[in-house]
């Protein structure tokens, strides 16, 4: 797996979405490269912040919010 292959892999894997047939090789390749782990976690992080954000504002709260951004552009 090239470096190339395992930052779209890892992307699939962190929505769930990557075939069970991709993950060993995926993982195999963070274990030998720094670069993409460190990429992994970084994505892995960023994720897991927009989804505790997403979880902590209501709908609506959003919506108001993205509607006054929109009316002030
Ligand atoms: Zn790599």
């Amino acid at each position: 797996m090239t470096c190339e292959d395992a930052h779209l892999h890892m992307h699939d894997y962190l929505s769930g979405e990557l075939g069970a047939e991709y993950r060993k090789p995926l993982m195999d390749h963070l274990d030998a490269c720094p670069n993409c782990r460190k990429f992994f976690l970084q994505t892995q992080q960023m994720q897991t912040f927009v989804r505790n954000a997403m979880s902590v504002a209501a709908p609506s709260e959003l919506q108001s919010a993205v509607q006054s951004i929109l009316a002030n552009a």
